[in-house]
Parts: C-alpha cells; sequence; structure tokens
C-alpha cells in the first residue's frame, strides 16, 4: 500500500477527490416555532491520502455534517458529491467511529466486528479471516471472545475502530471519537492510530475527523477547518504541515494552537447589513442565547485574570492549561464576561475592561450592583425580565412568559439554558428573584 503520509497533501490535484460538499444548508424545522439554521452555504472536499478536521464548538453543526456527507442524513439544499457521484442514501466505502461505542452488548468483540462485514455480503469465512485482522491491528488480540462490558472505555472504542476498519472504507469518518475516554486512553489511542496512518496499514485512503479539541486537530490532521457556530459554517482553512509523530511542546505546534485559537475568538466581521453579532452567542436581542455559567465561575475568572501573572490580560491557551480547561470550557466564558463588557476577547488574548477591573476590587454589594447595572444594560432578556416585572401590577410573572418567547429564536434545549443562566444572574445580581416550586419571578424580597 501507498504510505499516505509521503503524499503531498498540499497539493491533491492528482489525487481523487471523496467528497465534495458544496453550498450545503440545513434548516430543522421545530413544529410551530421559528425553523433553526444549522448549516448554511458549507463547502468542504476532501481528497485520498488525507487527514481532515472539523474544529468546531458544541453545537456548531459537525455531526450535522458528518451525516449529511456519509448520506444518513438529506441536506435541506446544496450539493453532496461521494466519489463524483451524487449522494442519494447511505455511501458505501464510508465508515464512520461515534464518540459513543455503539457497540452491541450481546455480542463478542469478533462478533460486533464482523457484523459490518455481514450487512454487505461477505461470505463466513471471508468475514472471519478480515475480522480477526482488523482485531489484531486495531491492538485487540485476544479479546476476540470478550463483551463489551468486559473490556474498558478505550478497548471498546478499539472494537468501534476496528468495525469501521473492517470494510476497508475509502473515507472513515470519526465523531469526537476520543472525547469519551480518559486523557491518557485517549492519547494513547490517538497516538496508536496515527503510527498506523504512516506506516500506511490502516485499510483506509482518508479520515476526516470532527473535534471540538485544537491540540487534537493539530496533533492528527493535515488540514483543520475552522467551523463557526450558528449557523456552522467553514470560516477558515489551515494548513499542518508537521511531520509526524508530532511533539505538542514543539514551538511550531504551539504556533498553530495560538494561531487557531485567535480565529476561534475572532469577533463576527460587522456588517451594516446585519446585526452585529458577539461571536459564540447565537442571536441578537431577546434571541440571545447563553450560557450556563455560575457567576462564580465568571468572578473566579475575573479574579484569575487581573492577578499575578496575567495583570489584566491572558493569553487564552495559555490560561486554558494553566486553568487545565479545555477551550471549550474556555471560550464560553470569556464570551459571557465580553457580552458583559467586563473583558474584550481577541487575538487569542482576552483582557479585562476598566469595569471588569472595578468590578475585580468591589466588594460584595458594590460588584453585586455593577453586575446588575451590566445585565440589565447589555443583556436584553434581563431587561426585558425586569421591566415586565415592573410594569405588572402583581409584580409577577411565570418562567414560560419568557422561554415561550425564547423558543421562537431557538431550540428548546437553548432556550432553557439560556433562561437557568438568566435566573441565576438575575438572583446573584438582586434584579429579581424565582420560586422554582411555582415557576414564577417577582420582585418580592429581591434581597
Ligand atoms: P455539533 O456536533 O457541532 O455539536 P450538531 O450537528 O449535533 O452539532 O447540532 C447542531 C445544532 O442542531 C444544535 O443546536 C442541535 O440542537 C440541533 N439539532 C441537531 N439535530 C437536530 C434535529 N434532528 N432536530 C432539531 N435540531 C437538531
Ligand atoms: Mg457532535
Amino acid at each position: 500500500m501507498n504510505n499516505p503520509a509521503a503524499l503531498d497533501v498540499h497539493d491533491n490535484r492528482n489525487t481523487q477527490r471523496l467528497v465534495e460538499v458544496s453550498g450545503v444548508r440545513q434548516v430543522y424545522h421545530k413544529g410551530d416555532n421559528a425553523d433553526l439554521v444549522v448549516l448554511n452555504d458549507v463547502s468542504v472536499s476532501i481528497h485520498e491520502g488525507e487527514i481532515v478536521g472539523l474544529l468546531g464548538r458544541s453545537g456548531s453543526g459537525k455531526s450535522t455534517l458528518l451525516r449529511i456527507i456519509s448520506g444518513l442524513l438529506e441536506a435541506s439544499s446544496g450539493d453532496v458529491r461521494w466519489c463524483g457521484q451524487p449522494v442519494t442514501g447511505p455511501c458505501e466505502g464510508l465508515s464512520i467511529v461515534f464518540q459513543s461505542f455503539a457497540l452491541f452488548p450481546w455480542l463478542t468483540v469478533l462478533q460486533n466486528v464482523e457484523i459490518g462485514l455481514e450487512a454487505i455480503g461477505i461470505p463466513a469465512a471471508e468475514r472471519r479471516r478480515r475480522s480477526l485482522q482488523a482485531i489484531d491491528l486495531i491492538g485487540l488480540d485476544g479479546f476476540e471472545s470478550a463483551y463489551p462490558k468486559e473490556l474498558s472505555g478505550g478497548m471498546r472504542q478499539r472494537v468501534g475502530f476496528a468495525r469501521a476498519l473492517v470494510v476497508h472504507p475509502k473515507l472513515m469518518l470519526m465523531d469526537e471519537p476520543f472525547s469519551a475516554l480518559d486523557v491518557l486512553t485517549a492519547e494513547n489511542l490517538r497516538t496508536d492510530l496515527i503510527d498506523l496512518w504512516i506506516e500506511g496499514r490502516l485499510p483506509i485512503k482518508s479520515i476526516l475527523m470532527v473535534t471540538h479539541n485544537i491540540e487534537e486537530a493539530v496533533l492528527m490532521c493535515d488540514r483543520i477547518l475552522i467551523f463557526s457556530s450558528n449557523p456552522g459554517r467553514v470560516a477558515k482553512e489551515i494548513k499542518v504541515g508537521l511531520p509526524h509523530p508530532r511533539n505538542r511542546a514543539d514551538p511550531r505546534f504551539r504556533e498553530l494552537v495560538e494561531e487557531i485559537y485567535a480565529h476561534m475568538t475572532q469577533k463576527a466581521p460587522t456588517d451594516k447589513t446585519e446585526k452585529r453579532t458577539i461571536e459564540g452567542f447565537p442571536g441578537t436581542g431577546i434571541g440571545m442565547a447563553l450560557p450556563r455559567l455560575s457567576t462564580n465561575l465568571l468572578s473566579g475568572m475575573m479574579e484569575a485574570l487581573a492577578g499575578p501573572p496575567y495583570s489584566g490580560r491572558a493569553d487564552l491557551p495559555e490560561l486554558a492549561t494553566t486553568l487545565q480547561m479545555e477551550a471549550d470550557e474556555l471560550f464560553p466564558i470569556a464570551e459571557t464576561l465580553q457580552l458583559l463588557r467586563f473583558a474584550e476577547v481577541a487575538g487569542g488574548d482576552v483582557q479585562l475592561t476598566e469595569q471588569g477591573r472595578r468590578f475585580v476590587d468591589g466588594e460584595v454589594d458594590a460588584r453585586k450592583h455593577l453586575f446588575a447595572e451590566h445585565l440589565i444594560t447589555y443583556v436584553p432578556l434581563a431587561a426585558q425580565i425586569r421591566r415586565v416585572l415592573d410594569e405588572r401590577p402583581s409584580h409577577h410573572a411565570p418562567f414560560t412568559r419568557f422561554s415561550d418567547e425564547l423558543e421562537d429564536h431557538m431550540s428548546e434545549k437553548l432556550a432553557e439554558d439560556t433562561m437557568r443562566a438568566l435566573i441565576s444572574w438575575g438572583r446573584y445580581a438582586e434584579l429579581f428573584s424565582y420560586d422554582e416550586a411555582s415557576k414564577q419571578f417577582s420582585l418580592e424580597n429581591p434581597e
């Protein structure tokens, strides 16, 4: 077999195009509510011989795109081709590894691997031969007759890989395949997979990997497509020219991680025809989705930023490492602070504003007042809840008064998260109180 790593991934003119997605749009209809545009004008192509990473935050539509590419889901509009042919149903020559292992608990490892071949009509003897080969390749030798419950998470995911590889697909799609594993197990499996890829031992031509982990993308991929949210689209393509095996401590590795951080924290471009949105916050005005973060976390982050060694400004990747957090956890915190004008996020850095410093310097009450002021000024939903409560003679309003309206703009899940975020922030700021039992907002005892 050719050594795929030896192919020049920067020049794909002579290699076959496996996947060609152009102008894909995906809209989910939500009953009576407004539609949810998950993907807009997405174009992606995957060539033979490369590992491509699709990097984006959770909810940005990565899994949706993967399902569209594999033919499991028909896009609302746009063109999707597999090996030059329009995709009309599940594609042959393509297999998927999911985050959850999706093994049949009542089948052995060997049977779990064989089952994919049965579906495509391979005779029994051949099934057995190929399955044993895949099991051996992926490091499961000796576990053929074990049942999934006897295996660790890492071993189960190896079964997932064996099952995907046994059909000798041209393209292996992976949807966050390492994110359910602990850190060491995940790294072990990544390295094994890359080693097999470099040695040309994987019976596949290309890999498309979905991830929210920047370092994982830089470690494994030849090309990284940075996916932005709301709606999902490819915002930027980054080529990773580093030779394997890659070293996370290599300055060029760090530089790429930095560069990607910077892209992922860029503000959306201001356009006169479009309302300005802060990247990371779906929607504007009342329809702005908010992440469920505690005020403790927000003030803790401001304190960490104000203190040494940062003195008000920190490099996000560095801060993530210090706080032992992943990008996915850090972004929403930094962006919420930006939304509230307590911090500015730009070029991969987060910097406290004047108001952010005032918050950190303040005592409990001063902090609450400042938080209340910013909440009312910069979060339209907070202002609306307060206005409704002020205007109603009873000074009461039910949860559903606001959640119903939110659901016109976003999914039920996002609306619930947004309401919960607002309730905890508003309680902290003493803007209103909320009674869980009656599901009522009120101005009673706002202390
Ligand atoms: P990711 O994999 O990047 O986390 P997904 O593709 O799973 O994102 O989901 C993108 C958005 O689409 C989310 O807001 C999710 O709630 C919504 N979504 C996904 N599948 C459906 C569906 N079948 N019906 C309605 N909304 C959906
Ligand atoms: Mg997903």
